[in-house]
């Protein structure tokens, strides 16, 4: 495998890398005079911020980061980084990038928190209601100013406290997609901020309020070479400033449910079943699923200690009910179904038919399953509440080398031989090990995002959680073994994509887009031809 010290490799960049003195950026005094509503700061904290992301072992230095209170703040920063010879700009959403996607070495960062504002409009019939929220928002305030509605976006993210336009850079996938469709199907209508043509520079007449030049509006039927660019684009077609997103009544409640498998292939089988019961739009299965491998041991991170939801729950889980014979993984599956609160018995009753009738047709080690209800909002914020027991033990704050994949069905039991059971994830990684699947009709083919070609693929995400070194290991270590993963997945010839793709060089990105890599270079031409936008991807160079 290629040596992950190799110059390129993002270990080489695990301390902050100040900008050279003498580094021909432009004077902070032009930076200063930018008409703009917003703020430019150089402060060494901001700085800081600017270098730093949830990953946190990448950090490049930008030269200043930018706080715009409007979109016309974006379009001007975009015009004053194309004049310059060498500036990029990054749009961080909330920072939750894992190695580096968000960051501008001695480029400019835009702090999209600055821009808020979410607008919910219900129309006259359900699939005429949508909310508008700015790029900067965070999905747990979209989520909130929904509700005060009775309506939310039906597909979501499984952690909430990201921005609308850094999700949607990526896909927003969680235990509704295989439903709905990742976060990004469910887009309506986005206003952006693309990169220059040097025609639009020479022509450009810095009246932004009428809308010229670079802002644009898309949706599939209008502008939607962008707007498709745009929905897992990684940040390379343009600066999203506000998005129109479809939302749904919302329920009150849902039944979440775990159950505990000792056979993977039970549990692959099982979870394919229940998402085809709605890939045809029926409505008798669950609304949210998803899995996680997990060991076979009563540790409470990595063993079945996660799947109890209350002491008593753990109680109550006998572990002589698991096969003395079954391996050293037990499997979870997670799944949820919505309801309102019941004002007769018999709505309840009937619930509660559905929900035995589903159970009765799955493969789980019967005992071993464990519900509790929960509200709507408890039950999307729930990683919230891990996030801050995590952030109590100072974990929250240490190196994250996440692995996320998807894998085409046909492979997910090669891939879990292989990557589960023949390496060291045989510990756990001090967080979860999913492993779920997705329909691809729920996917739309026109979008940027990469996925595999098959039906069915499933997310498999290794998301390791530690104390910071010295008390938990070297970041470096983590990523020598993911990229042993990846060699070894390679060696046996599964096939499979990054999600949030990390990559290195312009070399990784043609297996990784594969007969779309030409599409996506003739986009770059289109929305970005100076390659101002989105630096930390590490795709394209800037060009003067
Ligand atoms: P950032 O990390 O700040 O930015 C991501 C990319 O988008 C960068 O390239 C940036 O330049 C660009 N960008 C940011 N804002 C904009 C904008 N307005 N317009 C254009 N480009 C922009 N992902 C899932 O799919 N599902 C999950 O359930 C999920 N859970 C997560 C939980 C945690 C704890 C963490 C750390 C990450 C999780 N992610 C998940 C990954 C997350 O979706 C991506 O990291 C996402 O990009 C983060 O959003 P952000 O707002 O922090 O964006």
């Amino acid at each position: 495998p290629p040596s992950p010290l190799s110059s390129c490799s993002p270990l080489s960049s695990m301390n902050v890398n100040p900008s050279p003195m003498d580094s021909g950026l432009p004077p902070k005094s032009s930076l200063q005079n930018l008409n703009i509503e917003g703020s430019v700061s150089f402060s060494p904290s901001d700085l800081a911020f600017g270098a730093s992301d949830f990953g946190n072992f990448i950090h490049h230095q930008p030269h200043a980061v930018l706080r715009p209170s409007t979109a016309s703040d974006v379009a001007s920063t975009v015009i004053y980084a194309a004049e310059t010879p060498s500036l990029t700009i990054a749009a961080r959403g909330n920072g939750h990038s894992i190695a580096g996607q968000a960051q501008a070495r001695d480029g400019l960062v835009l702090d999209m928190r600055s821009l808020r504002g979410i607008e919910v409009c219900i129309g006259p019939e359900e699939s005429t209601s949508y909310v508008e929220a700015r790029g900067g928002e965070l999905w747990i305030d979209v989520l909130e100013a929904c509700l005060k509605q009775g309506y939310a976006p039906p597909s979501w993210p499984d952690y909430l406290y990201l921005t609308v336009g850094g999700t949607l850079q990526n896909a927003g996938v969680g235990g509704q997609s295989f439903k709905y469709g990742p976060v990004i199907s469910n887009v309506l209508q986005l206003e952006v901020v693309t990169g220059l043509t040097s025609k639009a520079i020479s022509s450009y007449n810095h009246d932004l309020k009428t809308g010229r030049g670079e802002f644009r509006t898309c949706s599939p039927s209008s502008n939607e070479e962008l707007f498709f660019a745009m929905l897992g684009g990684l940040g390379q077609f343009g600066i999203i400033t506000k998005a129109r997103i479809l939302i749904v009544k919302a329920p009150q409640k849902v039944r979440w449910i775990r159950m505990v498998y000792a056979e993977v292939a039970l549990f692959i089988r099982d979870q394919e079943f229940l998402i085809n019961l709605q890939a045809d739009g029926g409505n008798d299965g669950f609304d949210y699923i998803e899995g996680f491998v997990m060991c076979n041991n009563d540790d409470p991170v990595n063993g079945w200690g996660q799947v109890p939801f209350t002491l008593s729950d753990a109680e109550r889980f006998d572990p002589t009910l698991i096969s003395k014979t079954s391996g050293p993984f037990l499997y979870c599956l997670e799944v949820a179904k919505h309801y309102t609160c019941p004002r007769h018995v018999h709505v309840e009753d009937s619930m509660n038919e559905i929900i035995n009738g589903l159970q009765k047709s799955l493969g789980y080690i019967r005992g071993l399953s464990f519900s509790r209800d929960a509200g709507y909002m408890e039950f999307l914020d729930r990683v919230h509440a891990q996030e801050k027991i995590l952030r109590d033990l100072g974990m929250w704050q240490a190196p994250h080398p996440w692995l996320c994949l998807f894998v085409p069905r046909s492979q997910v039991l090669d891939l879990h031989d292989h990557m589960f059971l023949r390496t060291n994830l045989i510990n756990g990684v001090g967080g979860p090990m999913h492993m779920y699947p997705m329909l691809r009709s729920k996917w739309n083919g026109r979008a940027s995002i990469i996925t595999p070609e098959e039906d069915i693929f499933y997310l498999v995400s290794i998301l390791r959680s530690n104390f910071p070194p010295p008390l938990g290991p070297p970041a470096i270590k983590l990523l020598i073994e993911n990229e042993n993963l990846l060699e070894t997945l390679k060696s046996k010839h599964i096939s499979f994509k990054v999600y949030m793709p990390n990559f290195k060089s312009k070399e990784d990105c043609t297996p990784h887009f594969g007969a779309r890599w030409k599409k996506f270079i003739a986009l770059k031409e289109s929305y970005d031809p100076l390659h101002i936008l989105a630096p930390g991807q590490s795709i394209f160079s800037r060009r003067k």
